[in-house]
């Protein structure tokens, strides 16, 4: 019985054998031909232990459906990217190599003390367990050159991963016209964006011109982009308040784009609101060209 670790005999042609603690994982390319279906990461939402005390503090992980179906209806594989272990036994780079992209999806607000600020108000505090999560992924995923798509939530923690800031919130901070919540209506909440001509989200809208598209868009955020971070650029407002609704990496060899919105809430069968289709068939497009 060979030890662990060892050999059985010198010049042997057996692979070294590894600790059944440590065993070997295949390579993360090798599992995944070229014609196997798109494995989009879905950064997870957390419940923490403070909110489950009958659960005996245990952090549930979840996703939430209507992202999860998003992918899964456009013909790719939603895989939800939990936090890692402490023992480093895989990490964000090891996920960022066996995945084919990254969707940040929607959820609780963005700490303020992540971008350097105190929160305005207690009820303000946000996730920063979430937002650490979140920025690794990221940063492994940039490192990576995979694609990355966020959502709502998502291009908050985008635009703060790269050095921007963000509104508290925006009914006291920037009040204007436009509903960016309706607590009563929630995923029916819906207003105007502008999406800018020369962007990716032009091309794909129908801004090929000189002049802005106007759509209608799913709507349901407490904060938004105030300081857009050096690297990023804007795809579309809203208009009337000006607020930052789409952005994207200035960088030609990477895809990232995100959008303020909910396409994920949109009913593809609403035509009076925009098609979600397109963005995630252009996102499965990167996603595929980046194995
Ligand atoms: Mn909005």
């Amino acid at each position: 019985m060979p030890q662990v670790g060892s050999r059985a005999h010198s010049g042997s042609r057996d692979p070294p054998i590894v600790g059944p603690l440590r065993p070997t994982r295949p390579d993360p390319v090798s599992i995944v031909s070229d014609d196997a279906l798109v494995r989009v990461g879905v950064s997870a939402c957390f419940m923490h232990p403070e909110d489950r005390p009958v659960f005996k503090g245990k952090r549930l992980v979840y996703l939430e459906e209507s992202m999860v179906h998003w992918v899964a209806s456009a013909g790719a594989i939603p895989w939800m990217v939990p936090t890692l272990p402490e023992d480093g036994s895989i990490t964000a780079d090891d996920l960022a190599a066996g995945l084919d992209g990254l969707l940040l999806h929607g959820g609780s607000d963005v700490c303020p003390r992540t971008y350097g600020e105190e929160p305005l108000r207690p009820e303000w505090e946000g996730d920063a367990f979430r937002d650490r999560y979140e920025i690794e992924l990221l940063q492994a995923f940039l490192a990576a050159g995979k694609p990355i798509l966020g959502i709502c939530r998502g291009i908050q923690v985008l635009n703060v991963a790269l050095g921007g800031t963000l509104w508290q919130d925006l009914p006291t901070q920037v009040d204007g016209p436009i509903r960016h919540r309706d607590h009563e209506s929630y995923d029916l909440n819906f207003h105007p964006v502008d999406i800018r001509p020369g962007t990716a989200l032009g091309s794909l809208y129908g801004a090929t011109g000189e002049a802005s598209v106007r759509v209608t868009v799913n709507s349901v955020h407490h904060q938004a982009i105030r300081d857009l971070a050096d690297g990023l650029v804007v795809e579309a407002t809203s208009p009337e308040d000006g607020l930052v609704e789409a952005v994207r990496l200035d960088d030609p060899g990477q895809w990232v784009l995100g959008v303020q919105w909910h396409p994920e809430f949109n009913r593809p069968t609403d035509h009076e609101v925009l098609d979600r289709r397109p963005l995630m068939a252009l996102f499965l497009q990167a996603c595929h060209r980046s194995r």
